[in-house]
């Protein structure tokens, strides 16, 4: 059965129209998952160009739109690595915790 709230939906036509991050309004980050992350994604916000495909590909749905560019909720992040492997212009490395 769908939810009532579901039938709202929108499908996005532009990135633009996405939500602030893909987890936005899920609501069910409630465990944070960072205790054991051995290394964390650092975005260069220099190099950054705000195409939001780490935001796109992120498993945990947890980058964020932040001015035109992306920021990452350390607290959820569980550094797998896959942002950092999307980035067409290497702007997010990985750095020891
Ligand atoms: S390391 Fe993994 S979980 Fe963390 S922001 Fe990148 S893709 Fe998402
Ligand atoms: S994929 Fe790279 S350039 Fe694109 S938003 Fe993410 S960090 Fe920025």
């Amino acid at each position: 059965m769908i939810k009532p709230e579901l039938t709202d939906y929108k499908r996005p036509e532009k990135l633009s129209e996405y939500p602030q991050a893909t987890c936005y309004k899920a609501g069910h980050l409630v465990t944070k998952n960072s205790g054991w992350r051995s290394k964390r994604p650092v975005v260069n916000t220099d190099k950054c160009v705000g195409c939001f495909r780490c935001y796109m590909y992120c498993p945990d749905g947890v980058i964020f739109k932040k001015d035109g560019k992306v920021d990452i909720d350390y607290d959820f992040c569980k550094g797998c690595g896959i942002c950092v492997k999307t980035c067409p212009i290497t702007a997010i490395q990985m750095e020891d915790e």
